[in-house]
């Protein structure tokens, strides 16, 4: 009856979607009297795993192989599942980055059990209920899983409290994993950086511009405002497809799912496949000239006017 969660790390620290699943780990595995197991998996883990001994779970499991340096779900797969089969948790809850959107329905595949993606609230009664955005955000819908254990369930980011850390100090077991280099067939063999700064996903305020913005370099003007309150630039799909701003700056459906402190719409109508990306935002503020677009149905503060005079104010009054 253990809950695990399969960590994230940068620079031997765990990710803040970590932290948020462990957090949610912790309740559901108070309320069934379960224990809490984190997996690393990775290479050289030794500073990490010191890191880890008080994060607030029962045990740590760690996975280390130089063939775990780098995500690839080929060789996650091939370390996870016999663990998996050999401990039998009953639920495994992974953060819904762009990694771990890869690995979750994969390993569920894999050992033919249940899955929900992107649930951004839980509640257990005697069973667990995962609620869960739909139809780009305009329901929400709630799902609980059946059958085979264990249930690998994805936490979108943002959506759950991060946990504190421990008095308690965690057990930590090394376990050793036996797959080949053969075994992985698809491989990152290099990066290139497209983006300067704190990534769209991370960062607390986002500053979008749609088709509204008429031309890319009016996103200059979005650049400003970012600057002045310490956020990253978005983009619609419009904007996109517009060429105006690179597909990795794109929120929505087919790009980021972002839920930020502040999120500031400038020129964005609100359609569906945007909202699937940013309706779980602390605070949405949109600006659009259209005083009946489906955006300021998801405001909490909306500006109906022509973004070109009200975006130049809000950047000179937030200088001041
Ligand atoms: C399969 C699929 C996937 C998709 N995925 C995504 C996705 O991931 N993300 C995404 O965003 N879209 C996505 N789309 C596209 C989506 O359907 C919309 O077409 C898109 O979001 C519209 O972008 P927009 O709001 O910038 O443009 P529009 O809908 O054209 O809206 C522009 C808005 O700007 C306002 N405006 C114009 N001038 C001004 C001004 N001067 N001042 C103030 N306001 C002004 C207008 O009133 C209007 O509301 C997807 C579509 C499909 C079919």
């Amino acid at each position: 009856m253990n809950v695990w969660i399969i960590a994230e790390h940068k620079a031997d620290i765990i990710t803040d979607g970590t932290l948020e699943a462990i957090g949610t780990g912790r309740l559901i595995s108070n309320k069934l009297n379960a224990k809490l197991f984190i997996v690393v998996l990775g290479y050289e883990l030794f500073v990490l795993s010191k890191n880890l001994s008080n994060a607030g779970a029962d045990n740590v499991y760690l996975l280390e192989t130089p063939l775990l340096s780098q995500y690839t779900s080929d060789a996650y797969i091939g370390s996870l599942f016999p663990l998996i089969k050999q401990h039998q948790p009953s639920v495994i809850l992974i953060p819904s980055t762009c990694n771990g959107r890869d690995l979750a329905p994969k390993l569920a595949a894999k050992l033919k059990t249940a899955y929900a993606s992107d649930a951004s609230k839980i509640d257990i009664d005697r069973e667990i209920f995962f609620t869960r955005p739909a139809y780009g955000g305009r329901l929400l819908s709630t799902v609980t899983c059946r059958g085979e254990k264990p249930w690998i369930i994805t936490l979108r980011p943002r959506a759950f409290g991060k946990f504190a850390g421990a008095s308690k100090i965690a057990k930590i077991e090394k376990h050793a994993i036996d797959i080949s280099s053969s075994s992985i067939r698809t491989m990152i063999k290099g990066f290139e950086r497209t983006q300067k700064g704190v990534g769209l996903t991370e960062a607390d305020i986002i500053i979008s511009g749609g088709r509204g913005m008429k031309k890319a370099e009016n996103f200059k003007m979005l650049e400003e405002l970012a600057k002045i309150l310490g956020g990253v630039v978005g983009a619609s799909g419009a904007a996109v497809d517009a060429g105006w701003m690179p597909h990795s700056a794109q929120v929505g459906q087919t790009g980021k799912v972002v839920s930020p402190k502040l999120y500031i719409a400038c020129g964005i109508s609100g359609a569906p496949q945007h909202l699937a990306g940013m309706s779980t935002s602390k605070c949405i503020v949109a600006i659009n000239k259209d005083p009946d677009a489906p955006i300021f149905k998801v405001a909490d503060y909306g500006i109906a006017g022509d973004l070109f005079e009200v975006l130049p104010i809000l950047i000179e009054e937030l200088k001041r």
